[in-house]
């Protein structure tokens, strides 16, 4: 397997398809991101900055789940794109009274404290979508990457709305 950037061999066991290098240099350019990375993969995919956990990528595929385009979503928090119903409270997404007990943050949190991928499944949420509350499942696993977490959503359902 080379990067599918610069070409340098990569490791066929960690199953990359861009070495750190390409990456971190993309990370700039999040259109370029997307239409070289992100889109390669199958599955919606976000990627959220480890400090300041904003949004610096995302995929067609998740840009067509939550109805936004990429300018809207890069810089964005992750409640305000998936229409978190807590993100437009007091404080705003991670600051509301509501964020403790939030599974997508906990788990970017765990992410970024275990320094390892995880998966997680049956995550239960309940969203904004289209101006009617939804309530959904979602199977998901994370990877850190250079200074990044990649969240991606294996499966959703929707169970109550
Ligand atoms: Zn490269």
């Amino acid at each position: 397997m080379r990067c599918i950037i610069c070409g340098k061999d990569l490791s066929p066991s960690e199953g990359k398809l861009i070495c750190d290098d390409c990456f971190s240099k993309l990370l700039k350019d999040p259109q370029l991101l997307k239409e070289k990375v992100l889109d390669q993969i199958d599955n919606p995919i976000l990627v959220v900055d480890k400090e300041t956990t904003k949004i610096v990528g995302a995929n067609e595929n998740l840009l067509q789940f939550v109805g936004k385009p990429l300018d809207d979503v890069v810089g964005s928090l992750g409640g305000n794109v998936i229409g978190c119903i807590h993100a437009d409270k007091l404080g705003g997404c991670g600051n509301t009274e509501f964020c403790s007990d939030c599974p997508l943050r906990n788990m970017v949190e765990e992410t970024i404290e275990d320094n390892q991928s995880k998966v997680y499944n049956n995550i239960d949420m309940t969203l904004n979508s289209d101006g009617k509350v939804i309530r959904a499942k979602f199977d998901v696993s994370t990877k850190i990457k250079d200074g990044t977490v990649l969240i991606q959503i294996n499966d959703f359902i929707v169970i109550d709305f």
